[in-house]
């Protein structure tokens, strides 16, 4: 059985770039079958917040994912500890005590001798009797993973073969002095814990990877496979960042998106699977294999994102559109087929409505006038339907010799009020002629 997990950390409101992996994550699941995990990765308790978790949970319903499982590392501290019990049993696990203003001095006078900035796993060296005296003092230790010092190779789903050489990584701090964890051991803990098959990430986490692998073996677990996807940018080519305030998921919501469009933007940027109006997130995870994935960057165009955005509403179906329509009112197949074609956000069907239902401030042009009283003379009887419009204008043609935009710009801006909107051929039979009566001067 496929298990996945996406695992946000909840300090900020998810942006487009956190986006990308839950989305990745969900079609690989969906695509295999498997299952998906929601993993709160709190462990960092000054910056999360229950707030950004529930928001977090809130924006990946509105994106169309349901995980099977949520879990947060803030409640599961037991299973970090036993883990941290072992790896210390095993000489795996070892305590610094290092100040950070100590670390940044060795790292400059490394750099300055032209050695690489690598720690010197001082802690190591340290005797029972050393330890005690710290101790003593008061200093509370770090603890570091004694790192094997390999090159680590493992078969990336979209990066192909991978090799990350531990030999030229410092020993990572997995423990703080404060004793909590940092990202790290949890991380691999949970995998395992949750028999975790795909670790699907942004490829910023390749040389954690090489980290992750070797804590894992040292834990006895085993090794998931891993893909590692370009990261997403915005339109000048930055990482989106949940402090900068970059657009939320939440901020596409407010402004009227619809999710399939901020789905298909976050996920398939950057594949080679085309920008198009997909029918559902199903539909996506059908067609999109991990090897779509490209090596190169993956650029947002917010440009294209409105476009998709209007070609999903021209494309959707009554039935789809019917719960929203019925909130705001406005149930009508023949309203929403009209009106579908012009929309950019779905909430402009409640302007675009009014010109059917009114009321419409008519635009009249005096030299149009005499014009606009013939054509009000010409409207033809009722029932109306879609030829109403071109007996109406031919009659008047005939009668006036105008044509093109001479002969319609007159009638839409009487009629509308608006210099372009719906056809009208089709806008004629739903207004009906009282309204268009008058309308027209
Ligand atoms: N919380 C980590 C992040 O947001 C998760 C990385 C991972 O998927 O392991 O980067």
């Amino acid at each position: 059985m496929t298990i996945v997990r996406w695992a946000p950390s909840p300090t900020g409101r998810i942006h487009l770039g956190n986006a990308r992996p839950a989305l990745l994550n969900w079609f690989f699941a969906r695509r295999n079958g498997g299952k998906y995990v929601l993993r709160m990765d709190d462990t960092d308790l000054a910056r999360s917040t229950l707030e950004f978790a529930d928001g977090i949970e809130v924006d990946l319903e509105w994106l169309g994912i349901t995980p099977d499982l949520l879990v947060r590392q803030s409640e599961r501290t037991e299973l970090y500890d036993a883990a941290r019990d072992r790896l210390i049993a095993d000489g795996r696990l070892y305590p610094c005590y290092e100040t950070a203003d100590e670390l940044d001095r060795r790292r400059a006078r490394a750099r300055a001798l032209g050695k690489p900035p690598i720690y010197d796993r001082a802690g190591l060296k340290l005797t029972d009797a050393d330890r005690a005296a710290l101790a003593a003092e008061g200093r509370k230790p770090h603890w570091r993973f004694r790192l094997d010092g390999r090159p680590v190779q493992f078969a990336d789903l979209i990066k192909g073969t991978q090799t990350v050489n531990t030999a030229s990584m410092s020993d990572p701090v997995l423990i703080r002095e404060d004793g909590s964890y940092l990202y790290t051991l949890p991380s691999v803990v949970d995998d395992i814990d949750l028999a975790i098959t795909h670790v699907i990430r942004g490829e910023d986490h390749v040389s954690n990877t090489g980290t992750q692998i070797e804590i894992i073996e040292a834990l006895g677990g085993t090794v998931p496979i891993f893909a590692h996807h370009n990261l997403l940018t915005d339109a000048q080519g930055q990482g989106f960042s949940k402090r900068l305030g970059s657009q939320s998921i939440a901020d596409f919501r407010e402004a009227g998106y619809e999710p399939l469009a901020i789905a298909v933007m976050a996920a398939i940027t950057g594949t080679s699977l085309p920008i198009e109006a997909y029918a559902s997130l199903d539909e996506i995870a059908n067609r999109l294999d991990l090897s779509m994935i490209s090596h190169g960057p993956a650029r947002f165009d917010p440009v294209e994102l409105d476009n998709l955005n209007a070609r999903l509403l021209h494309t959707m179906s009554y039935e789809q559109a019917l719960p929203r329509l019925t909130s705001l009112g406005l149930e009508g197949e023949a309203i929403w087929m009209l009106l579908r074609d012009n929309l950019t956000k779905f909430a402009d069907i409640v302007d675009l409505a009014s010109l059917v239902t009114g009321p419409v401030e008519p635009i009249v042009a005096d030299e149009d006038r005499e014009f606009l009283a013939l054509a009000k003379a010409l409207l033809p009887a009722e029932p109306w339907t879609i030829e109403t419009w071109s007996e109406w204008t031919g009659a008047l043609k005939a009668a006036t010799g105008r044509k093109g935009k001479a002969l319609f710009l007159p009638l839409r801006l009487a009629l509308t009020g608006r210099h372009d909107g719906p056809e009208l051929k089709s806008l004629l039979p739903l207004v009906g002629r009282t309204a268009c009566l008058a309308r027209l001067p």
